[in-house]
């Protein structure tokens, strides 16, 4: 008797939240001419469910990813592989297609194909990129550059520095001043309108109308788990305070590089603290679009990695009975790489609503390409 009272009064609160989120999906998509459309789109690499299931186990307090309200499901597989790799599963979002593992930004025939990020900047967008592995990694190199494979990061640095993109933060300064060719591009940087920060994130911005480029370590940052601080939220909030202050569309793209790089070392720790990091940033991202009112805010993964799980522990109790003991998480793992497992889908703001479903990965980029109303 009790739950059929309460059941009633629970749907009916969370039909009253999805209509709330509902009002700004019906707008037209850049037709709230005082508050420009903006995509902010977070890829937390290697996040399957259970990785952010772990958030929900291991956290304090309710994660951002339940602020969501619209979920679907990704098929992550690339054109030659059941699993994909890091470069292919950004591609799919950045250019809208399947291809070879290793591409970025490119096609089975290996020729460029035009990044999401580098239409919206033709039509006067602003655009952001933030990571806390190297700008120049697969992920956030496949939304500015193009390279036959990932390990040329030494040719995606180069590219950055003649692309047109007006945020940047993350790691990898090595691969603009400590190159195997001797160049040092810190100079053509500054030539290119970029201001080069390779102290902190924190510093306060002094550079008016150039573009901020902080590059905070040799390559990679440092592990959360190992100390790094709240770089992912501060680079985020940072990026959203430049990116909208000249009251123009942007899109920015962000990512928790490292729940990947746990999964491959197997270790649930490094894998839980990353999980609990970008689901910070997802926050801030969330705090923003919320108050701004014309926002997509996309949040999904490139693939699942570790093939990681939240088993019950294995126990031996009295009479050396073997037993799962249901109260204690083990966070465990079935492989080293990838996994073909379909990663979560999380949406909040305009269009958002054609993000629900089962899907691949391809068809995100296309739902928010159409939202920006590219062809
Ligand atoms: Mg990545
Ligand atoms: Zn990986």
């Amino acid at each position: 008797m009790k739950t059929k009272k309460i059941v009633p009064i629970l749907l009916m609160a969370l039909i009253g939240t999805s209509r709330v989120f509902g009002q700004s999906a019906l707008k037209p998509a850049s037709g709230s001419p005082e508050k420009p459309l903006n995509i902010i789109m977070m890829i937390g690499d290697g996040m399957g469910l259970s990785q952010l299931s772990s958030a929900y186990y291991f956290g304090d307090g309710e994660p951002s990813f339940s602020r969501f309200p619209v979920i679907g499901l990704s098929k992550t597989n690339s054109s030659t592989h059941k699993i994909t790799d890091s470069a292919a599963g950004a591609t799919a979002f950045s250019c809208g297609i399947k291809t070879y593992n290793n591409s970025i930004g490119m096609g089975l025939d290996s020729t460029a194909v035009k990044t999401i990020l580098e239409e919206l900047s033709e039509i006067g967008w602003n655009t952001g990129i933030v990571s806390t592995s190297s700008i120049t990694h697969a992920t956030p190199g496949s939304f500015f550059a193009h390279a036959a494979d990932r390990s040329m990061e030494e040719e995606i640095a180069r590219q950055l520095v003649y692309s047109d993109v007006d945020f940047i933060a993350g790691g990898g300064y090595k691969w603009f001043m400590n190159r195997t060719d001797s160049i040092d591009y810190s100079d053509s940087l500054v030539a290119h309108g970029f201001v080069l920060d390779t102290n902190s994130i924190k510093t306060p911005w002094k550079g008016g109308n150039k573009r901020p480029i902080y590059l905070l370590a040799a390559d990679g940052l440092t592990p959360k788990h190992k100390g790094r601080d709240e770089f992912l939220t501060e680079a985020t909030q940072k990026a959203l305070d430049h990116l909208s202050a000249k009251g123009k569309s942007f899109f920015l793209m962000v990512e928790g590089s490292q729940i990947d790089w746990g999964g491959h070392n197997n270790d649930g720790e490094y894998v839980i603290q990353e999980v609990l990091d970008f689901d910070k940033a997802i926050g801030a991202a969330l705090d923003f679009a919320a108050a701004q009112g014309n926002t997509l805010v996309v949040v999904t993964a490139d693939h699942e990695t570790g093939g990681f799980t939240m088993a019950s522990e294995r126990k031996t109790g009295a009479f050396k009975r073997v037993y799962d003991d249901y109260d204690s998480i083990v966070p465990s793992f079935s492989t080293g790489g990838h996994s073909c497992t379909m990663v979560p889908v999380l949406s909040f703001g305009p269009k958002a609503e054609q993000l629900g479903g089962i899907f691949e990965n391809t068809q995100i980029h296309a739902v928010i390409k159409k939202a920006c109303g590219l062809k």
